[in-house]
């Protein structure tokens, strides 16, 4: 690779993409950045629906390299996370960097560079390819019959329909997930007629948002406060988030708080219906501001158990032949949480794409590389953390990790990608560091095929650890010129 044209392409602009390019940007290394939405933000630009709130403290969800010392809320509303996304994005210069409204369909690794194009057939040569894609972009509808009947808007949560007024309309929302519970509450305190058709009772995080005080937003520009007040939030989190690695005196004290929260329901047989059947944490826990227990026992709120045998024009008829009628239909149901990058077209070593290594399992080294796929890195793969490190800390450990090891293979004029020993490696200690946590025993989108979940099940210093140096033996270094490698097609990599 020649020094003077190396060059990087970001797939996606949000917080992963964006925290990317500043890196990279301070680096000194020229890079492109390709988003198929027309602004920045990702998630925050695509869910806009009523009661969606940051289930972090905001102030964990800041980047690290640009305080917020204005926050609204404890949890700040979605509209305020996107317009701080956006504003860090003009105030570090990075939406020059940017090419809005364009998709990325196809990545190929060739001539030890990796040939992308574009939706409209435009193509780009980059020595990395860095895939900030995020894991949770690519709705999914529920494979239910007739849902191309329904007479009346029908729409994903995460393409909200604004043009739909509230007031006077029966709406009915598929789905108990984060989702499903901020969409239900908040048109419930709107005195909408809600029907939530749930198929599995939730734990549900009841919360406080107080609105933050001009003192406080005072007191963090005094000198050293910020720093201050985020060291101890660090450390806060990190004893805060033990109970999910491990059993005891923790985990059991937060599963009576959550079973507590339940007590605030009258009726016995509402109770019944909201009561999870599995342990806490098994799930992502959705947040409520509003009070979702109390928002249900409305009476302009029901929530429906019964199997949903179809959508028919004038709503959902139940499995006993009961008519839900509705004005308004509302699927949150979630995402592929498994695509990843796809569908774009990745094709590494061998000839061999994604779909086909991802065929069984989705799987990386390190959440952020896999073998055969030289000089691909990803922001958030496989194994990244999703419960226990807070999102800014994670991609400074990945995105520092990556840098160094574009360092290095730029040093030796090659492309890098993990072995597929290494790869097993990790797997393996990602396997064996589950039981005991929160996240076996129940079904959840975080698990693969084989009921194995694909996020970080080890405390955050361990994270740091992983990433705190390059192991030589684990990476192969591929020079231009050579087209073998271990990875790729399995069978291919099985030969070697
Ligand atoms: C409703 C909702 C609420 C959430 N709330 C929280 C929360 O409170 N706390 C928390 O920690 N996490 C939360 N998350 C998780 C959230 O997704 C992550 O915290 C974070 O925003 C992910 O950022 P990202 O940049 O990795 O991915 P994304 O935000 O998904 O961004 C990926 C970007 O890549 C672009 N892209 C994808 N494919 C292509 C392509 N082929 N070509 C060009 N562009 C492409 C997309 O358009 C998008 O802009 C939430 C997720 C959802 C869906």
């Amino acid at each position: 690779m020649e020094d003077r044209k190396f060059r990087v392409v970001v797939v996606g602009a949000g917080i992963s993409g964006l925290y990317m390019a500043e890196k990279l940007k301070r680096a000194g290394i020229d890079f492109t950045v390709y988003e198929k939405g027309d602004e920045v933000g990702g998630t925050w630009r695509d869910n806009t629906y009523p009661g969606l709130y940051v289930d972090v403290l905001s102030r964990q969800y800041e980047f690290l390299f640009q305080p917020n010392y204005d926050w609204s809320r404890k949890y700040a509303p979605a509209g305020e996370i996107q317009a701080y996304i956006k504003k860090v994005a003009r105030d570090r210069g990075l939406t020059k960097y940017i090419r809005f409204n364009t998709e990325i369909v196809e990545a190929r690794f060739a001539d030890n560079r990796w040939h992308l194009t574009t939706a409209k057939g435009e193509t780009e040569i980059a020595d990395v390819f860095i895939a900030a894609t995020g894991f949770l972009h690519k709705p999914v509808y529920p494979n239910i019959e007739g849902r191309e009947t329904f007479a009346g808007p029908a729409f994903h949560s995460a393409r909200w329909d604004h043009s739909v007024s509230y007031a006077g309309k029966r709406w009915g929302i598929i789905g108990s997930g984060c989702s499903g519970i901020q969409i239900t509450e908040a048109l419930a305190w709107e005195g909408c007629e809600v029907t939530q058709f749930i198929r599995r009772a939730q734990w549900i995080h009841i919360r406080e948002n107080p609105h933050s005080t001009w003192r406080e937003r005072l007191f963090l520009r005094l000198p050293f406060a910020y720093r201050w007040r985020q060291n101890k939030l660090w450390k806060f989190i990190i004893e805060a988030d033990q109970w999910r690695l491990k059993p005891g005196p923790q985990r059991d004290a937060m599963q009576r708080d959550f079973k507590s929260y339940l007590d605030v329901i009258r009726d016995p047989d509402l109770k019944k219906k909201l009561t999870p059947q599995y342990h806490l944490g098994c799930t992502r826990i959705p947040k409520s501001d509003q009070n979702y227990y109390e928002a249900v026992q409305r009476p302009n709120v029901h929530v429906e158990t019964r199997h949903i045998a179809k959508i028919v024009p004038e709503g959902v008829e139940l499995a006993d032949g009961t008519l839900v009628e509705l004005d308004v239909l509302v699927y949150a149901t979630g995402f592929d949480t498994h695509a990843y990058m796809r569908p774009m077209k990745v094709t590494g070593l061998n000839g061999a794409t994604i779909d086909e290594v991802w065929k069984d399992n989705v799987y990386s080294y390190g959440g952020v590389a896999l073998p055969g796929f030289p000089n691909l890195f990803m922001l958030y793969g496989p194994f990244a953390p999703l419960n226990n490190v807070p999102v800014p800390i994670g991609l400074e450990h990945e995105i520092s990790y990556i840098l160094r090891l574009i360092a290095e293979a730029r040093k030796r004029r090659a492309a890098v990608a993990p072995t597929v020993a290494a790869t097993e490696r990790f797997r393996a200690r990602m396997r064996a560091a589950f039981p005991g946590t929160v996240w076996l025993g129940c079904k959840n989108w975080y698990s693969d095929q084989e009921g194995t979940p694909i996020l970080w099940p080890l405390p955050q210093d361990e994270h740091a650890a992983l990433f705190a140096r390059v192991v030589e033996e684990d990476l192969q270094f591929i020079p231009a010129g050579e087209r073998k490698g271990s990875g790729g097609r399995p069978e291919a990599a099985a030969a070697q």
